[in-house]
């Protein structure tokens, strides 16, 4: 999928208001254009997003009060928290995007972060389905490589999975292009974010006393624990084995610190037995990483902020394990 652009099935003739359209004309706009979402753009650039649902919602409020609807601009309704898919992103990217976000649709942009398009959760669907179904047509036609073919169909729809299977969290593809996609973020905005690598300690021997099997079952109920404790902005993916990454968008060293040290109590609380273990218990330690666009190199890399999260663990496992130690980034 990663070979089909946004470019080739975004709209290009995207209706967008100003923030000063007051909400009349901007409900009078969606009937006549049968639009469920419009973005605001100001200077060309996209601000917010306003959908059918904000106007609805907005109308029960008013009671049918006329006045107010005029007062009312599109600047006040609008949805400020507002994704974006830069043009150059692959499908996959867009998919991943909205599908974590849980937005249907997807305002596209330059380089200069000009409005170049949008792009719908369905149209991404109906692009994956259409090559599926021509995959699928191949094969069929081609009984002779149809093993081959098959297999490698398989690899595919392998690659685009973004889910661990044992774990129910998202894997290492899903991880990387999420990283990836909030140091974007936070080097176009200034702003910052944290990553938590969070490691089972001792697990081998926990395997080895008490069989692969338990460890399986309890590398899931430590999954849940991380997935149940972190906000609902976080993002939780398995890094590889018994690693867990944290992403913590928006999110400074104080408040990573935090979150990272309730994680880790929260599934000592789960007391899981580790009788070769010195506390008796699975614990884990957390190295965690804090990229602040404000105080590093332009140059910075996501996976530097990664190297960095898995020093900071190393270090927690050196001072004693069962803790969380933290590296920031510095110019
Ligand atoms: P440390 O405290 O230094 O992290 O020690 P450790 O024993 O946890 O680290 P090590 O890297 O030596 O061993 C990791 C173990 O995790 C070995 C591997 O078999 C186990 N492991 C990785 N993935 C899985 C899995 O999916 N299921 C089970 N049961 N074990 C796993
Ligand atoms: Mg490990
Ligand atoms: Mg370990």
């Amino acid at each position: 999928m990663n070979e089909y652009s946004i470019e080739s099935i975004m709209s290009t003739d995207v209706l967008s208001v100003r923030p000063d359209l007051s909400v009349i004309e901007l409900s009078t706009l969606m009937s006549q254009q049968k639009y469920s979402c419009l973005p605001v753009v100001d200077a060309g650039k996209p601000v917010g997003i306003i959908t059918e649902r904000d106007i609805v919602r907005f109308l029960a409020k008013t009671e049918g009060d006329l006045s107010f609807m005029s007062e009312t601009l599109a600047s006040d309704l609008m949805s400020r928290n507002l994704i974006l898919i830069h043009q150059e992103q692959s499908l996959l990217d867009a998919l991943v995007v909205s599908q974590t976000n849980k937005v249907r649709h997807l305002p596209v942009v330059d380089e200069k972060g000009l409005l170049k398009g949008i792009v719908t959760y369905t149209d991404i669907i109906n692009v994956q389905r259409n090559i599926l179904e021509s995959q699928t047509a191949i094969i069929e036609r081609s009984i002779k490589h149809r093993t081959a073919e098959l297999l490698e169909a398989n690899r595919v729809l392998q690659e685009m999975s973004l889910v661990d299977p044992l774990l129910e969290i998202g894997n290492r593809r899903a991880m990387e292009v999420d990283v990836e996609y909030t140091h974007d973020l936070s080097q176009r905005y200034q702003d910052c974010y944290a990553i938590a690598m969070i490691d089972v300690d001792n697990f081998k021997l926990y395997n080895d006393h008490y069989g692969h099997q338990a460890g399986d079952i309890a590398l899931q109920r430590i999954a849940k624990s991380i997935k149940e404790t972190v906000r609902s902005t976080d993002r939780v993916y398995r890094y590889g084995g018994e690693e867990i990454l944290i992403l913590l968008p928006k999110t400074d060293l104080i408040g990573a610190n935090k979150l990272a040290e309730r994680v880790l109590r929260n599934f000592e609380s789960e007391h899981i037995p580790h009788e070769k273990s010195s506390y008796g218990i699975i614990t884990a330690s957390c190295g965690l990483a804090i990229y602040d666009n404000q105080k590093v190199p332009s140059e910075t890399s996501w996976r530097d902020v990664i190297k960095l999260a898995d020093i900071a663990l190393y270090a927690a496992k050196k001072s004693g394990r069962n803790r969380v130690e933290m590296q920031q980034l510095c110019a």
